[in-house]
């Protein structure tokens, strides 16, 4: 049996045709638009606080009482403890244990962490876009991974914790990085020039 296809019959498969491409593009459209939201709103990470260079604010010094021991030193230097010559990537400021460390720069807090290598180690993410971080801490903190602080707010203690300056005694070891490169810090701190 033959079956024709009628006029009528050809115009109902075309509007059906019409039908389903135009729920096609809606659906395209609706999976467009959802991965542009998810895009936008996925956590970008990383920096805290934009570097707003803002260089009209005074650097303090981490310690008030203090004795400096071995400076910043891109070559590599004798280190005693670990009997090597490495680069000392900080300068360390020699204190009694117990001595208070205060923030040199206004900032946030990014981390708080308590390595065996580096005893209790705090990184601050400063306005002035330099990463501070004070290494050879006592375990006991005064700030929160997250807060704010100012120059001069105490972080914490001097201690003997960093494992690989042991020998240096009770220190408090202090490091500023910027775009991932070690700066000297005497050479931002006020007392630099003269101790
Ligand atoms: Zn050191």
């Amino acid at each position: 049996m033959k079956t024709y296809t009628t006029t009528k019959e050809k115009k109902n498969r075309k509007s059906l045709l019409a039908l389903i491409i135009g729920l096609a593009l809606i659906a395209c459209a609706v999976i467009i638009t959802l991965c542009v939201t998810l895009t936008g709103t996925e956590d970008v990470g990383g920096t805290i606080l934009p570097p707003s260079g803002d260089q009209t604010k005074q650097y303090v010094m981490p310690l008030s009482e203090y004795t400096l021991g071995k400076d910043f030193s891109d070559k590599l230097v004798y280190n005693q403890t670990l009997k090597q010559w490495r680069t000392h990537n900080g300068v360390d400021f020699l204190a009694e244990k117990g001595t208070d460390v205060v923030a040199i720069m206004d900032g946030k807090v990014l981390s708080i962490e308590n390595t065996t290598l580096e005893g209790t180690v705090i990184t601050i993410e400063q306005i002035d876009g330099i990463t501070a971080i004070y290494k050879s801490l006592s375990a006991e903190v005064n700030v929160e991974e997250g807060a704010t602080v100012n120059a001069g707010d105490k972080l914490g203690t001097v201690d003997l914790t960093m494992a690989t300056e042991k020998k240096e005694g009770s220190h408090l070891h202090l490091e500023m990085k910027k775009d991932g490169e070690y700066l000297s810090p005497l050479e931002y701190l006020p007392e630099g020039a003269d101790k």
